[in-house]
């Protein structure tokens, strides 16, 4: 046998959101016999409506100190950058819990560090996956500007921004007049920016993900629109997933990726992953008239603002801690309207739609990736949060290594769902 022989087993990815198709065209790409398993379409939940942006610079976990100082702040205001359905805080208790303790400061640092190392390289990993679908055009590498009001304002958080120094984000302070070159419809009242020029944005991520998944099915691989109903193994020890209409499907190996709905799989193997919906809203305003280059993050008001194709918006964040099937609060998505027109001015908001989506969230913020430690041939790829589009090529590098047994350009562990 030649010991350099390429290993290229098949795999079914179920969950075609942008971490399933990612991992699904990635795994092709290695040679993978690939299905593709979702009980809809391809990117037409969370994955849809994000804000496009590869947020290489999220380094620092959600469970910052400075962030739940200002929790008790937030919660009094129900528009706010973060709001809890009271009636689902009983169910939520431990994952908050689990959230504060995260936040001490040895462990903040141990998970900033694990982020850079996944964040430091996604530009380089969606970089074959971007060419190889030829949706180039879509991809922006504009950089980024974070505002803020006053230089108080900044200096809050300045030591975040020079933590992230040290783990390798390149950024820059911009004076006003600075700022105002580089983006005049800006209002003055925003005094202070940072600009972060290895940030890039997709115009559209839904069209971006659907052009990953048009590569895929180019490739060779299978789409099979079916829900997954249990994975288990059939007598031949393969993988074999239960589906509602297809019957069984078999392979060497199953990536779960079914986002927020990913905890069906993780219970069916009694693994005790805390996974919630941080849901958000976006606004999306075709019309809108406004030449934007660089992508928009509030500071103040978390919310941030996406230039899309032909002077379009899209205005997206806040956190709502909720039931991911609790009704939608669209407040939540009309207020961000009059929050941009504070930076931007006035803009025509004809055919403006809203949407939510359910955010995948661990309290870590880390994602969820590597094999299950009991199951053979099961892996899992989920829980990446705010940060799915970003990761999404990462993570099926990542995955596309365990599976075919190549080297390993990152130590998994504090990846798995063993650190639960
Ligand atoms: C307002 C907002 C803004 C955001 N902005 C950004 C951003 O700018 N950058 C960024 O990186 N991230 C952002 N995110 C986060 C990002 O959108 C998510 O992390 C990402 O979409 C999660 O992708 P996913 O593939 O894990 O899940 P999803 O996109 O939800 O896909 C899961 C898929 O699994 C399928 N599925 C579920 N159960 C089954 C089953 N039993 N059988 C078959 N199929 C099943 C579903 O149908 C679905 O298609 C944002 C999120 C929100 C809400």
């Amino acid at each position: 046998m030649n010991a350099r022989a390429t290993i290229a087993p098949e795999t079914i990815v179920v969950g075609a959101g942008i971490v399933g198709i990612a991992c699904a065209l990635q795994l092709r790409l290695a040679g993978c016999p690939v299905t593709l398993l979702d009980r809809g379409e391809p990117a037409c939940e969370t994955s849809f409506g994000n804000a496009g942006a590869f947020a290489v610079s999220d380094v620092i976990p959600l469970a910052e100190p400075g962030v739940l100082a200002k929790v008790p702040g937030w919660l009094l205001n129900p528009l706010g950058p973060l709001a809890v359905r009271w009636r689902y805080l009983p169910a939520l208790l431990p994952w908050l819990a689990r959230f504060v303790a995260n936040s001490r400061p040895a462990r903040v640092a141990a998970l900033t560090s694990h982020l850079a190392a996944l964040l430091n390289r996604v530009n380089d990993d969606y970089a074959a996956l971007i060419e190889q679908a030829g949706v180039g055009y879509l991809w922006r590498r504009h950089g980024a500007l974070t505002l803020y009001r006053s230089e108080s304002e900044f200096q809050a958080a300045a030591a975040a921004w020079q933590s992230k120094r040290v783990h390798g984000v390149l950024w820059r302070k911009l004076t006003r007049a600075e700022l105002a070159a580089k983006a005049p419809q800006i209002a003055p009242v925003w005094q202070v920016a940072v600009e972060v020029p290895t940030w890039s944005h997709v115009d559209d991520p839904y069209l971006f993900s659907r052009g990953l998944f048009d590569a895929f099915v180019q490739a060779g691989g299978r789409f099979v629109r079916d829900e997954a109903l249990s994975i288990g193994h059939n007598a031949q020890g393969r993988v074999a997933i239960k589906t509602a209409r297809s019957g069984e499907l078999a392979a060497e190996n199953a990536v779960v990726a079914c986002g927020i709905w990913s905890d069906r799989f993780l219970r069916q193997h009694r693994y005790r992953v805390p996974l919630e919906s941080e849901r958000g809203y976006h606004v999306t305003l075709p019309n809108a008239g406004v030449p934007l280059h660089h992508f928009i993050e509030c500071a103040s008001e978390h919310f941030v603002i996406l230039p899309m194709a032909g002077g379009g918006l899209r205005l997206a964040g806040t956190v709502e801690l909720a039931h991911r099937d609790a009704p939608p609060d669209w407040r939540r998505a009309h207020i961000l309207v009059e929050r941009a027109q504070r930076i931007l001015g006035l803009f025509d908001t004809s055919d403006m739609s809203v949407w939510m989506g359910n955010r995948p969230s661990v309290p870590d913020t880390l994602p969820v990736i590597g094999p299950a430690p009991d199951v053979p041939g099961l892996y899992f790829a989920t829980g990446h949060g705010h940060l799915g589009l970003t990761l999404a090529a990462t993570t099926g590098a990542l995955l596309t290594e365990q599976i075919c047994r190549r080297e390993a350009s990152l130590d998994l562990t504090p990846y798995r769902l063993t650190r639960f």
